[in-house]
């Protein structure tokens, strides 16, 4: 599922290509992708678009006193370009714009999964899929003290501590192990148990991890429009059996709860190689 960089740097190029340009005709090609009801899609043909931007793992839209919020999750795509002359299987949402291009939002695949609201802008913060989020890893807010206060009401893992949106936003199984093992932290550490100091370190780790990406992210696509996480961006997560880019240990891999999780035994479980059944024991 695209994760910050990913999605930043795709709300800029988006937001590069669209901004300024007039809806000049709005079709919905698979009802089930939106889910809110009024004002309906129609809503905005005529309007001028102010601007593409990301909150969270969301897409944003605006008309300007509109918003469309796209979440995209794991197939939901985003393509600008000549309007196709069939819609196609995967299309599912297309804007006509004046400039004789087509902002299309496309999902392949049987499990269609990615959705749109049509909101307006002042409800956005109130209402789903907005509601009830987190604070984004570069908000100026979000200080040691504020994290470390956020970590002591996680019952859980720091890696699921790191992927909640309701704490830290934009952040997903990919990146979780990415900033794991930049702070050298045990994925599978009790949130709790960061220190004020320790959490001082973790802050500055995620925002390391996400900065140096997002660069990465933003030299790699250029101007085009992001379709693919590109797994050579990626320093441990998808990695296994390659030698730590710090250590040279091979990564390690581990599957709980349908996810995998990727670490450096050496630099971040003190020596220990988790294994499937012996973790599902453990958290038990
Ligand atoms: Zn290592």
């Amino acid at each position: 599922m695209p994760e910050l960089p990913f999605l930043q740097v795709l709300a800029d190029n988006v937001d590069a290509q669209v901004r300024g340009r007039t809806v000049t005709g709005a079709r919905l090609y698979s009802v089930s992708l939106l889910k809110s009801f009024d004002p309906p899609l129609s809503a905005l043909e005529r309007r001028r678009l102010s601007g593409a931007r990301r909150i969270a793992k969301l897409i944003v839209l605006d008309a300007p006193d509109l918003s469309l919020v796209l979440h995209l999750m794991r197939d939901g795509r985003v393509q600008i370009g000549a309007p196709r002359t069939r819609p196609g299987k995967d299309l599912a949402l297309g804007l006509r714009l004046d400039d004789a291009q087509e902002f299309r939002v496309v999902e392949r695949g049987p499990k269609k999964r990615a959705s749109a609201y049509l909101l307006p802008s002042a409800d956005l913060a109130g209402r789903e899929p907005a509601a009830g989020l987190g604070i984004d890893p570069f908000d100026t807010a979000l200080t040691p003290e504020r994290l470390h206060e956020m970590l002591q009401g996680e019952p859980g893992q720091l890696k699921r501590f790191l992927t909640l949106q309701r704490y830290v936003t934009g952040i997903g199984n990919a990146y979780s192990d990415e900033i794991l093992w930049e702070a050298q932290r045990s994925p599978f550490a009790g949130a709790r148990r960061l220190d004020l100091s320790e959490t001082s370190s973790l802050l500055e780790a995620i925002r390391r991890t996400l900065t140096r990406a997002l660069e990465e992210h933003r030299a790699y696509f250029g101007a085009t429009l992001p379709a693919k996480e590109p797994v050579e961006l990626l320093r441990v997560h998808r990695h296994a059996g390659e030698p730590c880019p710090r250590c040279g240990t091979p990564i390690a891999e581990v599957a709980y709860a349908e996810r995998e999780t990727y670490y450096c035994p050496s630099c971040q479980t003190g020596g220990k190689v988790y294994a499937d059944r012996r973790m599902s024991r453990l958290l038990k």
